[in-house]
C-alpha cells in the first residue's frame, strides 16, 4: 500500500525530472544561441578618412578641417 506521502514525492519526483528533461535543450539552444551572438558581434566600426586616420567628428566639407558639424567655424562663418 502506498501511503499520500509516498505518492507525493513520487510525484514531485517525476514531475521535476520531466521539468528538467524539458527545461535542458532550451537551455542549451540559449548557451549555443549566446556564444554564436558573441562570435557574430560585429567589429567596433572603423573611421576611414582620408588617410586613413582615427578622426574624431567629421571633416569639414570646406577646408577638410576636423570638427562636430559639416563645416567648421571659420568656414560656417564666412557663409
Ligand atoms: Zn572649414
Amino acid at each position: 500500500m502506498v501511503t499520500a506521502g509516498e505518492l507525493y514525492v513520487l510525484t514531485a519526483t517525476v514531475m521535476t525530472l520531466v521539468a528538467l528533461a524539458a527545461a535542458l535543450p532550451v537551455l542549451r539552444d540559449i548557451v549555443r544561441d549566446g556564444r554564436e551572438r558573441l562570435r557574430k558581434r560585429p567589429a567596433p566600426p572603423v573611421e576611414d578618412g582620408d588617410a586613413g586616420e582615427a578622426v574624431d567628428g567629421v571633416r569639414c566639407r570646406h577646408c577638410g578641417t576636423v570638427n562636430e558639424d559639416g563645416y567648421c567655424e571659420e568656414c560656417s562663418r564666412q557663409l
